[in-house]
Formats: C-alpha cells, structure tokens, sequence
C-alpha cells in the first residue's frame, strides 16, 4: 500500500522509497543514500539532571518563599480550582513576586540559571556520550544530538553551563511584555512533553509548524529506534511510555543514595516504563554511563543493519 504524503512534507533524500520492508516503503525507487543516523538523547530537568526543580535555587529564594510550602500553596490552588498544576505554578510565582515588590525580568531568569545545581558529571557527559559514540560507531556520518524536554522555565535553562550542550531546548515560557504580570506563552504538562518527542522524530522542531499532520515512518529523520529518553519520575511516564511503545528507550535515574528515590526507579522498571535505571551520576564509568553505552552499542549497531538492509535492497533493485 502507497503511503499518503502530505503536502507540507518536502520530501528528502531519504524519501518515501525506503529500501527495506522494515523501512518500510517501495522498493522502485530507492534514496541516493541513506541518512537516518542521527541518534538523539532526551533529558528531563528537574530531578534528571538537577536535583531540584530549576525554580528553587534563586527565584523562590528570591521572593523570600520556602520551596516546600510554594508547591504545597501551588498544588493546593490547582487542585482547589481545578486548574492545571503547571499553569498554576508558573503565575503564582510572579504573583507572589509582585506582592513583595520584586520585579524579575527575562534576563533576570536567565542569571538565575547560573545557581542551578548539576547532579556529577552532567557537565562532562556530552562530550564523553560523544567520545564513546565516535569511537564506536559502525557506519559513517552517525551524528549526536542532545534535547531538553522540561517543565521548568526555558530562561532558567538558557542561564546554566550546558545550556549551549542542547541541539533544541522544549521548555515552559513567558510572555514578559504585554502585561502586567508575566504570562504563560508555552506550558509543557507531562503528557504534553510526549508532542515535542514527536517533533524530534518528524523533525518538525519550529514550534510555529503543527505536528499533528501524518508523516510515514520512513520520512521521519530521527527513528524513535535511535532515541533514548532519560527522567526521574511518574511526571516522565507519558514520555517513556511513548519511546518504548515506539521502539525507543527509556532510562529512569535517582539521587544516589536516596531510597524514595530508587524505589521510584523500581516502580518504573518492574512495570515496563524503562529499560534501565541508575543513580543519576553522570561521570565516565558510573552504572548510568554504562548502561547508556550499552543502549548506544544496541542503537549503533541497529543503524549499521539497517544501512546494510538498505544497501542490499538498492543493489537488487539495481540488478534489475
Ligand atoms: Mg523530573
């Protein structure tokens, strides 16, 4: 069965005539070469790769408020009015920044992201994720990326040391001009995070252009086959839920030592939401770093049949 194209859809080199059944396409004509070889790693924030949630290393302190009770006051409110638990915390906070009379800006926000704590080894793990992948790639032009999918404030992220380690950052925004408060411009919900793993893998990653419109698996650049997604919690379920109904991967990560914390990660193994978990310790060797490798060596090797697959289908086709 031919697949319908949609026509906002260029097609690219790869085309819909993919060379193999698992491809997934036509054998007639087959693409000039084969290009789905860039792997893209997904992190979470809060609690993935920060212990804290980003906003509780300046902005609370900043407005004079107590981490725990903010979210306690926060989700309290939701809950109350049934409103949604993100939108909520995001104006509470500058309501409560206005009732002290403290004004924070968007360059304000960014500043903030300098005090963000980084669990070990976060700032060395893209460049030896790198290192390992150049080492131990199979086939030629494999490429890295690293996304960011967070809940938290993008002005806070922009403002960390690893902010520029990111090929795309999909984080919740404000509207600082128009009004008199900021305003949500973008909320990322749990389920709504599993919208900009699709993007990743379409490639539609200009949040100006819908996603919703159907594009065949061979036409999508990044195979969810060649994803690895990393979060700490039931707030990742959706996300994990969506990589490993597609192919993908999902590690689950705690605070070493923490026992809530792990057996958390446990919950999530034992009921099939992740592949792998560890204590979120980023350094070279450490169990997450290895088990990362040990997804890598799997999704490497995948390219490398899949590349033969399709060599193998265009000389036949060729041979014709
Ligand atoms: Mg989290």
């Amino acid at each position: 069965m031919a697949e319908r194209m949609n026509g906002r859809r260029k097609p690219t080199g790869q085309g819909l005539a993919s060379a193999t059944p698992t491809e997934g396409g036509a054998r007639s004509s087959l693409p000039f070469k084969f290009d789905r070889k860039t792997i893209a790693l997904v992190y979470d924030f809060d609690g993935t790769l920060s212990p804290r949630p980003m906003q509780e290393y300046a902005f609370l302190p900043q407005i004079g408020a107590d981490a725990p009770a903010f979210w306690a006051e926060s989700n309290a409110l939701a809950k109350r009015e049934r409103a949604d638990p993100l939108i909520t915390y995001m104006h509470l906070l500058y309501r409560k920044a206005k009732a002290k009379g403290i004004r924070i800006d968007r360059a304000d926000l960014v500043a903030q992201g300098q005090h963000v704590e980084l669990f070990p080894g976060v700032e060395g793990w893209f460049d030896a994720i790198a290192g390992y992948v150049k080492s131990h790639a199979q086939s030629h032009g494999v490429q890295l990326r690293h996304y960011l999918v967070s809940s938290g404030l993008k002005e806070i992220v922009e403002g960390t040391s690893i902010y520029r380690r990111f090929h795309n950052v999909f984080a919740s925004e404000y509207w600082f001009d128009p009004y008199d408060l900021p305003f949500p411009k973008r909320v990322i919900t749990d389920t709504g995070k599993t919208q900009y793993l699709f993007r990743i893998n379409k490639g539609v990653e200009n949040l100006g252009e819908s996603i919703n419109q159907h594009m065949p698996e061979p036409l999508r650049p990044i195979p969810f086959a060649n994803m690895i997604y990393f979060g700490d919690g039931d707030t990742d379920v959706p996300s994990m839920a969506v990589m490993r109904k597609n192919g993908g991967y999902a590690v689950a990560v705690y605070p070493a030592g923490k026992a809530k914390g792990r057996a958390k990660c446990v919950e999530l193994f034992k009921a099939g939401r992740c592949d792998f978990f560890a204590p979120a310790d980023y350094r070279e060797g450490s169990d997450l770093f290895l088990r990362t490798c040990l997804l890598l060596d799997r999704i490497l090797a995948d390219i490398r049949v899949r590349e033969e697959h399709w060599r193998l289908g265009r000389s036949i086709s060729r041979a014709r």
